[in-house]
Protein backbone atom coordinates (compact mmCIF):
# COMPACT_ATOMS: atom_id res chain seq x y z
CA UNK A 1 0.00 0.00 0.00
CA UNK A 2 1.20 3.48 -0.43
CA UNK A 3 3.28 4.88 2.35
CA UNK A 4 1.12 8.01 2.46
CA UNK A 5 -1.73 5.92 3.22
CA UNK A 6 -0.37 3.87 5.81
CA UNK A 7 1.04 6.66 7.48
CA UNK A 8 -2.49 8.21 7.51
CA UNK A 9 -4.39 5.36 8.59
CA UNK A 10 -1.43 3.93 11.24
CA UNK A 11 -2.00 7.89 12.59
CA UNK A 12 -5.50 7.66 12.74
CA UNK A 13 -5.98 4.20 14.48
CA UNK A 14 -2.91 5.24 17.13
CA UNK A 15 -5.35 9.05 17.99
CA UNK A 16 -8.15 6.60 18.74
CA UNK A 17 -6.41 3.76 20.09
CA UNK A 18 -4.51 6.11 22.82
CA UNK A 19 -8.31 7.86 23.56
CA UNK A 20 -9.38 4.56 24.23
CA UNK A 21 -6.46 3.81 26.83
CA UNK A 22 -7.16 7.59 27.98
CA UNK A 23 -10.96 7.38 28.17
CA UNK A 24 -11.65 3.78 28.74
CA UNK A 25 -11.82 0.91 26.44
CA UNK A 26 -16.01 1.51 25.61
CA UNK A 27 -15.62 5.15 24.85
CA UNK A 28 -15.23 4.48 21.04
CA UNK A 29 -17.36 7.99 20.03
CA UNK A 30 -14.90 9.89 21.91
CA UNK A 31 -12.07 7.75 20.33
CA UNK A 32 -12.82 8.33 16.78
CA UNK A 33 -14.17 11.89 17.64
CA UNK A 34 -10.19 13.07 18.48
CA UNK A 35 -9.39 10.63 15.30
CA UNK A 36 -11.52 13.14 13.04
CA UNK A 37 -10.26 16.14 15.01
CA UNK A 38 -6.59 14.90 14.42
CA UNK A 39 -7.39 14.03 10.67
CA UNK A 40 -8.90 17.89 10.41
CA UNK A 41 -5.76 19.36 12.30
CA UNK A 42 -3.95 17.34 9.91
CA UNK A 43 -5.52 18.04 6.67
CA UNK A 44 -4.92 21.74 7.60
CA UNK A 45 -1.50 21.35 7.64
CA UNK A 46 -1.16 19.46 4.91
CA UNK A 47 -3.01 22.18 2.89
CA UNK A 48 -0.58 24.72 4.39
CA UNK A 49 2.46 22.67 2.95
CA UNK A 50 0.16 22.64 -0.48
CA UNK A 51 0.52 26.06 -0.51
CA UNK A 52 3.69 26.11 0.24
CA UNK A 53 4.78 23.43 -2.15
CA UNK A 54 2.45 25.46 -5.18
CA UNK A 55 4.38 28.83 -4.37
CA UNK A 56 7.64 26.95 -4.52
CA UNK A 57 7.33 24.95 -7.82
CA UNK A 58 5.97 28.31 -9.34
CA UNK A 59 9.95 29.70 -8.34
CA UNK A 60 13.27 29.18 -10.18
CA UNK A 61 14.92 25.56 -9.79
CA UNK A 62 17.25 25.66 -7.01
CA UNK A 63 14.87 28.34 -4.84
CA UNK A 64 14.92 27.49 -0.88
CA UNK A 65 12.69 24.78 0.26
CA UNK A 66 9.91 25.48 2.20
CA UNK A 67 10.63 24.80 6.13
CA UNK A 68 8.62 21.26 6.75
CA UNK A 69 8.92 17.85 8.74
CA UNK A 70 7.95 14.55 8.51
CA UNK A 71 6.49 13.07 5.28
CA UNK A 72 6.55 16.46 4.00
CA UNK A 73 10.40 16.85 4.58
CA UNK A 74 10.77 13.72 2.54
CA UNK A 75 8.93 14.70 0.15
CA UNK A 76 10.08 18.34 -0.44
CA UNK A 77 14.22 16.08 -0.07
CA UNK A 78 12.90 14.19 -2.98
CA UNK A 79 11.84 17.11 -4.99
CA UNK A 80 15.06 19.26 -4.10
CA UNK A 81 17.06 16.28 -5.66
CA UNK A 82 14.78 15.70 -8.61
CA UNK A 83 15.05 19.34 -9.14
CA UNK A 84 18.90 19.83 -8.77
CA UNK A 85 19.32 16.82 -11.09
CA UNK A 86 17.18 18.35 -13.78
CA UNK A 87 18.97 21.80 -13.22
CA UNK A 88 22.69 19.79 -14.44
CA UNK A 89 21.02 18.03 -17.16
CA UNK A 90 19.52 21.39 -18.38
CA UNK A 91 22.92 23.05 -17.78
CA UNK A 92 24.84 20.52 -20.06
CA UNK A 93 22.07 20.27 -22.58
CA UNK A 94 22.63 24.19 -22.40
CA UNK A 95 26.16 23.72 -23.08
CA UNK A 96 26.10 21.40 -25.17
CA UNK A 97 23.40 23.22 -27.49
CA UNK A 98 25.76 26.32 -27.09
CA UNK A 99 28.62 24.87 -28.19
CA UNK A 100 26.99 23.02 -31.26
CA UNK A 101 25.50 26.10 -32.17
CA UNK A 102 29.16 27.79 -31.78
CA UNK A 103 31.13 24.83 -33.95
CA UNK A 104 27.78 25.37 -36.27
CA UNK A 105 28.11 29.17 -36.12
CA UNK A 106 32.06 28.96 -36.97
CA UNK A 107 31.50 26.31 -40.46
CA UNK A 108 32.49 27.51 -43.71
CA UNK A 109 29.74 26.22 -44.96
CA UNK A 110 26.23 27.30 -44.48
CA UNK A 111 23.36 25.01 -42.34
CA UNK A 112 19.51 25.35 -41.89
CA UNK A 113 17.71 23.08 -40.93
CA UNK A 114 14.38 22.65 -41.34
CA UNK A 115 11.15 20.87 -40.34
CA UNK A 116 8.62 18.13 -42.04
CA UNK A 117 6.89 20.93 -43.71
CA UNK A 118 10.13 22.40 -45.27
CA UNK A 119 9.94 24.99 -42.50
CA UNK A 120 13.08 26.58 -41.30
CA UNK A 121 13.85 25.95 -37.31
CA UNK A 122 17.41 27.42 -37.52
CA UNK A 123 20.67 28.32 -39.59
CA UNK A 124 23.61 29.86 -39.07
CA UNK A 125 25.00 33.27 -40.46
CA UNK A 126 26.83 31.52 -43.46
CA UNK A 127 23.57 29.92 -44.83
CA UNK A 128 21.79 33.61 -43.85
CA UNK A 129 24.37 35.05 -46.33
CA UNK A 130 24.71 32.48 -48.72
CA UNK A 131 20.74 32.35 -49.95
CA UNK A 132 19.95 35.89 -48.02
CA UNK A 133 17.94 34.65 -45.00
CA UNK A 134 17.66 36.31 -42.42
CA UNK A 135 16.57 33.95 -39.06
CA UNK A 136 15.12 36.51 -36.61
CA UNK A 137 12.48 37.42 -39.35
CA UNK A 138 12.45 33.69 -41.69
CA UNK A 139 12.02 31.26 -38.59
CA UNK A 140 9.29 29.41 -39.09
CA UNK A 141 8.82 30.22 -42.77
CA UNK A 142 8.51 27.56 -45.75
CA UNK A 143 12.04 27.74 -47.52
CA UNK A 144 10.35 27.45 -50.89
CA UNK A 145 8.68 30.61 -50.71
CA UNK A 146 12.54 32.16 -49.71
CA UNK A 147 14.52 30.39 -51.81
CA UNK A 148 12.52 30.42 -55.02
CA UNK A 149 14.71 28.99 -57.88
CA UNK A 150 13.51 26.71 -59.98
CA UNK A 151 16.75 24.14 -60.04
CA UNK A 152 16.27 24.00 -56.17
CA UNK A 153 12.44 24.00 -55.91
CA UNK A 154 12.37 20.72 -58.25
CA UNK A 155 15.84 19.23 -55.86
CA UNK A 156 13.78 20.08 -52.87
CA UNK A 157 10.67 18.07 -54.10
CA UNK A 158 12.69 15.31 -55.45
CA UNK A 159 13.09 13.33 -52.07
CA UNK A 160 16.49 12.43 -53.04
CA UNK A 161 19.35 14.02 -52.47
CA UNK A 162 22.35 12.10 -52.93
CA UNK A 163 24.11 14.51 -54.91
CA UNK A 164 24.18 18.77 -54.26
CA UNK A 165 22.55 20.57 -56.90
CA UNK A 166 24.26 23.88 -57.82
CA UNK A 167 22.79 27.42 -57.94
CA UNK A 168 23.92 30.69 -59.38
CA UNK A 169 22.42 33.33 -57.22
CA UNK A 170 22.82 37.25 -57.25
CA UNK A 171 24.22 38.97 -54.67
CA UNK A 172 21.58 41.54 -52.86
CA UNK A 173 23.67 44.48 -54.85
CA UNK A 174 22.65 42.90 -57.93
CA UNK A 175 26.50 43.50 -59.31
CA UNK A 176 27.87 39.67 -58.26
CA UNK A 177 27.22 36.83 -58.66
CA UNK A 178 27.92 33.65 -56.73
CA UNK A 179 27.74 29.84 -57.78
CA UNK A 180 26.21 27.86 -54.34
CA UNK A 181 26.63 24.46 -54.25
CA UNK A 182 23.00 22.82 -51.99
CA UNK A 183 23.47 19.47 -50.47
CA UNK A 184 19.71 18.04 -48.36
CA UNK A 185 20.60 15.55 -45.86
CA UNK A 186 17.47 13.97 -43.91
CA UNK A 187 17.45 13.09 -40.48
CA UNK A 188 15.30 12.24 -37.17
CA UNK A 189 11.78 12.77 -38.03
CA UNK A 190 11.28 13.78 -41.50
CA UNK A 191 13.57 17.08 -40.97
CA UNK A 192 16.00 17.80 -43.47
CA UNK A 193 19.55 19.50 -43.17
CA UNK A 194 20.39 22.18 -45.77
CA UNK A 195 24.25 22.63 -46.56
CA UNK A 196 25.44 25.29 -48.96
CA UNK A 197 28.77 25.86 -50.11
CA UNK A 198 30.02 28.92 -52.12
CA UNK A 199 31.98 27.51 -54.81
CA UNK A 200 32.21 30.17 -56.86
CA UNK A 201 36.04 30.29 -56.65
CA UNK A 202 36.16 26.73 -57.76
CA UNK A 203 34.15 27.30 -60.74
CA UNK A 204 35.53 30.18 -62.25
CA UNK A 205 39.07 27.99 -61.99
CA UNK A 206 37.44 25.17 -63.61
CA UNK A 207 36.24 27.40 -66.20
CA UNK A 208 39.73 29.11 -66.34
CA UNK A 209 41.16 25.38 -66.98
CA UNK A 210 38.97 24.24 -69.65
CA UNK A 211 39.56 27.87 -71.37
CA UNK A 212 43.38 27.26 -71.09
CA UNK A 213 43.02 23.69 -72.37
CA UNK A 214 40.83 24.75 -75.11
CA UNK A 215 43.81 28.12 -76.14
CA UNK A 216 46.50 25.98 -75.87
CA UNK A 217 44.75 23.11 -78.07
CA UNK A 218 43.37 25.98 -80.39
CA UNK A 219 47.19 27.35 -80.93
CA UNK A 220 49.11 24.07 -82.03
CA UNK A 221 46.17 23.04 -84.16
CA UNK A 222 46.95 25.68 -86.20
CA UNK A 223 50.68 25.22 -86.86
CA UNK A 224 49.81 21.49 -86.69
CA UNK A 225 47.33 21.22 -89.55
CA UNK A 226 49.95 23.50 -91.37
CA UNK A 227 52.48 21.20 -90.94
CA UNK A 228 50.52 18.19 -91.92
CA UNK A 229 49.51 19.85 -95.00
CA UNK A 230 52.56 20.41 -96.36
CA UNK A 231 54.46 17.04 -95.41
CA UNK A 232 51.36 15.36 -97.23
CA UNK A 233 51.94 17.94 -100.77
CA UNK A 234 55.90 16.78 -100.57
CA UNK A 235 54.74 13.34 -99.85
CA UNK A 236 51.88 12.76 -102.35
CA UNK A 237 52.68 15.07 -105.16
CA UNK A 238 55.34 15.94 -107.50
CA UNK A 239 57.37 19.40 -106.27
CA UNK A 240 59.74 21.81 -107.38
CA UNK A 241 63.04 22.64 -105.74
CA UNK A 242 62.23 25.76 -105.54
CA UNK A 243 58.24 25.11 -103.88
CA UNK A 244 59.86 22.51 -101.52
CA UNK A 245 62.88 24.96 -100.18
CA UNK A 246 59.86 27.21 -100.08
CA UNK A 247 57.43 24.65 -98.16
CA UNK A 248 60.49 23.84 -95.74
CA UNK A 249 61.19 27.30 -94.48
CA UNK A 250 56.87 27.95 -93.90
CA UNK A 251 57.14 24.07 -92.07
CA UNK A 252 60.32 25.52 -90.12
CA UNK A 253 58.15 28.27 -88.98
CA UNK A 254 55.24 26.72 -87.90
CA UNK A 255 57.73 24.51 -85.60
CA UNK A 256 58.95 27.26 -84.25
CA UNK A 257 56.22 28.53 -83.50
CA UNK A 258 55.09 25.30 -81.49
CA UNK A 259 58.40 25.28 -80.08
CA UNK A 260 58.07 28.87 -78.60
CA UNK A 261 54.79 27.97 -77.27
CA UNK A 262 55.75 25.09 -75.56
CA UNK A 263 58.61 26.96 -73.98
CA UNK A 264 56.26 29.41 -72.52
CA UNK A 265 53.86 26.84 -71.55
CA UNK A 266 56.74 25.19 -69.29
CA UNK A 267 57.85 28.64 -68.17
CA UNK A 268 54.45 28.83 -66.61
CA UNK A 269 53.95 25.63 -65.19
CA UNK A 270 57.35 26.03 -63.80
CA UNK A 271 56.52 29.15 -62.18
CA UNK A 272 53.08 27.81 -61.17
CA UNK A 273 54.85 24.69 -59.55
CA UNK A 274 57.14 26.50 -56.69
CA UNK A 275 55.23 28.96 -54.22
CA UNK A 276 58.41 31.24 -53.79
CA UNK A 277 61.20 32.41 -56.13
CA UNK A 278 65.06 31.34 -55.63
CA UNK A 279 66.83 34.60 -54.05
CA UNK A 280 69.74 35.09 -56.15
CA UNK A 281 71.79 38.57 -56.11
CA UNK A 282 71.93 39.83 -60.37
CA UNK A 283 74.08 42.21 -61.17
CA UNK A 284 71.56 44.23 -63.32
CA UNK A 285 73.89 45.97 -65.26
CA UNK A 286 75.48 42.42 -66.69
CA UNK A 287 71.36 41.58 -66.76
CA UNK A 288 70.80 44.38 -69.38
CA UNK A 289 73.60 44.50 -71.73
CA UNK A 290 72.14 40.28 -72.17
CA UNK A 291 68.86 42.10 -72.98
CA UNK A 292 70.33 44.87 -75.31
CA UNK A 293 71.96 42.08 -77.35
CA UNK A 294 68.81 39.93 -77.39
CA UNK A 295 66.84 43.33 -78.42
CA UNK A 296 69.80 43.96 -81.15
CA UNK A 297 69.64 40.66 -82.95
CA UNK A 298 65.76 41.24 -83.08
CA UNK A 299 65.70 44.69 -84.32
CA UNK A 300 68.01 43.84 -86.34
CA UNK A 301 68.99 47.47 -86.80
CA UNK A 302 65.63 48.79 -87.58
CA UNK A 303 64.77 50.77 -84.32
CA UNK A 304 66.89 53.15 -82.47
CA UNK A 305 66.80 51.61 -79.01
CA UNK A 306 68.23 53.46 -76.11
CA UNK A 307 69.14 51.72 -72.32
CA UNK A 308 69.65 53.89 -69.60
CA UNK A 309 70.42 51.89 -67.12
CA UNK A 310 71.54 53.18 -63.60
CA UNK A 311 74.93 51.61 -62.32
CA UNK A 312 75.14 49.50 -59.53
CA UNK A 313 72.40 48.34 -58.37
CA UNK A 314 71.75 44.21 -57.74
CA UNK A 315 68.33 42.48 -57.91
CA UNK A 316 67.46 39.95 -54.80
CA UNK A 317 65.56 37.44 -56.74
CA UNK A 318 65.40 34.52 -59.44
CA UNK A 319 67.33 35.65 -62.08
CA UNK A 320 66.20 33.01 -64.78
CA UNK A 321 62.71 34.34 -64.17
CA UNK A 322 63.52 38.46 -63.90
CA UNK A 323 65.39 37.57 -67.18
CA UNK A 324 62.29 36.48 -68.80
CA UNK A 325 60.12 39.18 -67.20
CA UNK A 326 62.59 42.33 -68.34
CA UNK A 327 62.94 39.93 -71.99
CA UNK A 328 59.48 39.83 -72.92
CA UNK A 329 58.70 43.65 -72.43
CA UNK A 330 61.70 44.58 -74.17
CA UNK A 331 61.39 42.13 -77.24
CA UNK A 332 57.29 43.03 -77.17
CA UNK A 333 58.16 47.02 -77.95
CA UNK A 334 60.41 46.04 -80.77
CA UNK A 335 57.67 43.40 -82.06
CA UNK A 336 54.52 45.84 -81.50
CA UNK A 337 56.75 49.20 -83.25
CA UNK A 338 57.23 49.58 -86.71
CA UNK A 339 61.13 49.91 -88.48
CA UNK A 340 62.68 53.07 -87.04
CA UNK A 341 60.95 53.66 -83.94
CA UNK A 342 62.66 54.28 -80.89
CA UNK A 343 62.39 52.12 -78.16
CA UNK A 344 63.78 53.52 -74.64
CA UNK A 345 64.69 50.81 -71.97
CA UNK A 346 65.37 52.80 -68.19
CA UNK A 347 66.23 51.14 -65.33
CA UNK A 348 66.65 52.99 -62.08
CA UNK A 349 66.27 53.52 -58.22
CA UNK A 350 63.46 55.47 -56.88
CA UNK A 351 63.57 57.92 -53.62
CA UNK A 352 61.69 55.34 -51.50
CA UNK A 353 64.91 52.80 -52.62
CA UNK A 354 62.33 50.77 -54.54
CA UNK A 355 63.43 50.63 -58.65
CA UNK A 356 61.80 50.42 -61.94
CA UNK A 357 61.92 49.64 -65.33
CA UNK A 358 60.08 51.50 -67.96
CA UNK A 359 60.03 49.79 -71.22
CA UNK A 360 58.66 53.09 -74.10
CA UNK A 361 58.04 52.86 -77.36
CA UNK A 362 56.34 54.69 -79.64
CA UNK A 363 55.03 51.91 -81.75
CA UNK A 364 50.83 51.15 -82.37
CA UNK A 365 50.04 51.47 -79.37
CA UNK A 366 46.77 49.91 -77.59
CA UNK A 367 43.26 50.80 -76.95
CA UNK A 368 42.68 51.73 -73.66
CA UNK A 369 39.69 48.96 -73.22
CA UNK A 370 42.21 46.19 -73.39
CA UNK A 371 44.55 47.41 -70.94
CA UNK A 372 42.90 45.72 -67.91
CA UNK A 373 43.15 42.40 -69.62
CA UNK A 374 46.71 42.46 -71.74
CA UNK A 375 48.30 40.10 -68.69
CA UNK A 376 45.64 37.47 -69.37
CA UNK A 377 46.87 34.55 -70.85
CA UNK A 378 46.17 34.17 -74.90
CA UNK A 379 44.93 37.65 -74.25
CA UNK A 380 45.98 39.67 -77.58
CA UNK A 381 44.61 43.06 -79.12
CA UNK A 382 45.06 41.75 -82.74
CA UNK A 383 45.81 37.88 -82.84
CA UNK A 384 47.09 38.23 -86.53
CA UNK A 385 49.80 40.47 -85.76
CA UNK A 386 50.68 38.94 -82.50
CA UNK A 387 51.23 35.57 -84.78
CA UNK A 388 52.86 37.40 -87.36
CA UNK A 389 55.49 38.86 -85.16
CA UNK A 390 55.83 35.17 -83.34
CA UNK A 391 53.89 36.11 -80.16
CA UNK A 392 52.13 32.92 -78.27
CA UNK A 393 49.94 35.58 -76.13
CA UNK A 394 51.52 34.42 -72.70
CA UNK A 395 54.42 36.77 -72.84
CA UNK A 396 52.47 39.20 -70.43
CA UNK A 397 50.90 36.71 -68.33
CA UNK A 398 54.90 35.40 -67.32
CA UNK A 399 55.87 38.75 -66.58
CA UNK A 400 52.74 39.68 -64.31
CA UNK A 401 53.04 35.99 -62.69
CA UNK A 402 57.20 36.81 -62.07
CA UNK A 403 56.23 40.34 -60.97
CA UNK A 404 53.95 39.41 -58.43
CA UNK A 405 56.47 36.41 -57.59
CA UNK A 406 59.28 39.18 -56.70
CA UNK A 407 55.99 41.40 -54.70
CA UNK A 408 56.28 43.87 -57.72
CA UNK A 409 53.56 45.53 -60.23
CA UNK A 410 53.05 45.92 -63.62
CA UNK A 411 51.79 49.37 -65.03
CA UNK A 412 50.57 50.10 -68.67
CA UNK A 413 50.14 53.08 -70.19
CA UNK A 414 49.26 53.26 -73.68
CA UNK A 415 47.76 55.35 -76.76
CA UNK A 416 46.84 53.92 -80.04
CA UNK A 417 48.98 55.04 -82.64
CA UNK A 418 51.64 57.11 -80.36
CA UNK A 419 52.57 54.15 -78.41
CA UNK A 420 53.13 52.32 -75.00
CA UNK A 421 55.03 52.42 -71.70
CA UNK A 422 55.62 49.20 -69.65
CA UNK A 423 56.52 49.88 -65.96
CA UNK A 424 57.55 47.04 -63.59
CA UNK A 425 58.92 47.79 -59.92
CA UNK A 426 60.39 45.76 -57.85
CA UNK A 427 60.06 46.67 -54.16
CA UNK A 428 63.20 48.33 -51.49
CA UNK A 429 63.80 45.06 -50.30
CA UNK A 430 65.01 43.56 -53.57
CA UNK A 431 67.29 46.24 -54.26
CA UNK A 432 70.82 46.45 -53.18
CA UNK A 433 72.55 48.86 -54.73
CA UNK A 434 76.44 47.46 -53.62
CA UNK A 435 77.58 46.42 -57.22
CA UNK A 436 81.07 46.82 -58.03
CA UNK A 437 81.05 49.49 -60.80
CA UNK A 438 84.60 50.87 -61.23
CA UNK A 439 84.98 49.30 -64.83
CA UNK A 440 82.83 51.70 -66.13
CA UNK A 441 82.75 49.73 -69.80
CA UNK A 442 80.11 47.66 -67.41
CA UNK A 443 77.57 50.33 -67.20
CA UNK A 444 75.07 50.86 -70.17
CA UNK A 445 73.55 54.55 -70.50
CA UNK A 446 72.33 56.12 -73.31
CA UNK A 447 74.44 57.15 -75.08
CA UNK A 448 76.54 54.20 -75.24
CA UNK A 449 74.06 52.15 -76.74
CA UNK A 450 71.63 54.30 -78.50
CA UNK A 451 72.73 52.59 -81.92
CA UNK A 452 71.88 48.89 -81.13
P1 LIG B 1 52.05 38.20 -77.56
O1 LIG B 1 52.84 36.97 -77.62
O2 LIG B 1 50.82 38.14 -78.39
O3 LIG B 1 52.85 39.42 -77.81
P2 LIG B 1 51.87 39.15 -74.86
O4 LIG B 1 51.24 38.52 -73.68
O5 LIG B 1 53.30 39.45 -74.80
O6 LIG B 1 51.49 38.23 -76.06
O7 LIG B 1 51.08 40.49 -75.16
C1 LIG B 1 49.69 40.48 -75.19
C2 LIG B 1 49.16 41.49 -76.19
O8 LIG B 1 49.49 42.80 -75.70
C3 LIG B 1 49.82 41.41 -77.52
O9 LIG B 1 49.17 40.49 -78.36
C4 LIG B 1 49.69 42.82 -78.05
O10 LIG B 1 48.41 42.97 -78.63
C5 LIG B 1 49.74 43.68 -76.79
N1 LIG B 1 51.07 44.28 -76.55
C6 LIG B 1 52.03 43.85 -75.74
N2 LIG B 1 53.09 44.70 -75.74
C7 LIG B 1 52.76 45.70 -76.59
C8 LIG B 1 53.42 46.92 -77.00
N3 LIG B 1 54.64 47.27 -76.58
N4 LIG B 1 52.77 47.71 -77.88
C9 LIG B 1 51.55 47.38 -78.34
N5 LIG B 1 50.87 46.26 -77.97
C10 LIG B 1 51.46 45.44 -77.11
Amino acid sequence: MNPVWVRTLSFIGLVALGTLVVRGLSDWTTAFGFAAAALVLRYLRDAIHLRNLSRWSRQELGATLPRSSGAWEELYAQLYHRGRARQREHAELTEALTSFRGAAQALPDGVVTINALNQIVWCNPQAEQHLNLRLAEDIGQNLANLVRAPDFLAYLSRGEWDKPVQLRVRHPDQRTERVLSLQLVAYGDAQKLLLSRDITRFEKLETTRRDFVANVSHELKTPLTVLAGFLETISESAVTVEQRTQYMALMREQAARMQRLVDDLLTLSALEATSAPRSDTIDTTALFERIAGTARQLSNGTHAIVFDIEPGLALLGSEVELTSAFTNLVTNAIRYTPEHGRIEVRWHRLADGSATLAVADDGIGIPSQHLPRLTERFYRVDRGRSRQSGGTGLGLAIVKHVLTRHQGTLTIDSEVGKGSVFTATLPARRIVGDVDTTDPGRALSGETLTAL
